[in-house]
């Protein structure tokens, strides 16, 4: 099977890669995470990927496509941010491994306890729909540990919020 993974980050997908691997599946990265803020850590999550790409010897395509100015002005913003988010980068990873003949598309996002996980199956499972893609599901959860760990042995660079404006400010007036 050749399965493009959305990752949304490196340290999110070391476990990922490890089990899928595992299983003999053909994995091309898409990096596409246009709303991370601010723009300096954007670009450190970026690189790191590469970083990673190159220490584990996988393919990343990256859509580079900084959309911070577009978010800000959303107004649900305050109410509905994560199912926007979401929606926003599974439609392009949808559409692209539709388009770049993949047989199916994933995310690293499952692997996260922090993440809204029934969400993400089922706004994936409506793009594969509309993509006429594959979702290949698995609950990768259970090797959170394990991937962060790894990602620690190499040294790679883990960052300590989600990624919006929103989650940044929650951070800092913890
Ligand atoms: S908290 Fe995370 S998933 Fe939710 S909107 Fe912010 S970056 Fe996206």
């Amino acid at each position: 099977m050749k399965l493009l993974m959305h990752m949304c980050c490196a340290p999110c997908s070391t476990y990922p890669l490890q089990l899928l691997r595992s299983k003999d599946i053909e994995i091309t990265g898409l990096f596409y995470n246009p709303n991370i803020h601010p723009i300096d850590e954007y670009e450190m999550r970026l690189n790191t990927v590469k970083q990673f790409s190159k220490l584990v010897n996988l393919d990343v395509k990256y859509i580079d496509d900084y959309m911070e100015d577009k978010w800000l002005n959303y107004k649900g913003l305050e109410y509905d941010r994560c199912r926007m988010c979401y929606s926003i980068r599974f439609e392009k990873v949808a559409k692209y491994a539709f388009e770049n003949g993949y047989d199916a598309f994933t995310t690293t996002l499952l692997v996260s306890p922090y993440q809204k996980h029934d969400l993400i199956k089922e706004l994936c499972e409506m793009y594969s729909k509309k993509y006429n893609i594959l979702f290949y599901y698995e609950d990768f959860r259970d090797g959170f540990r394990e991937g962060q760990k790894i990602a620690k042995e190499l040294k790679l660079y883990r960052q300590k919020y989600c990624g919006c404006i929103i989650s940044y400010n929650e951070r800092n007036n913890k």
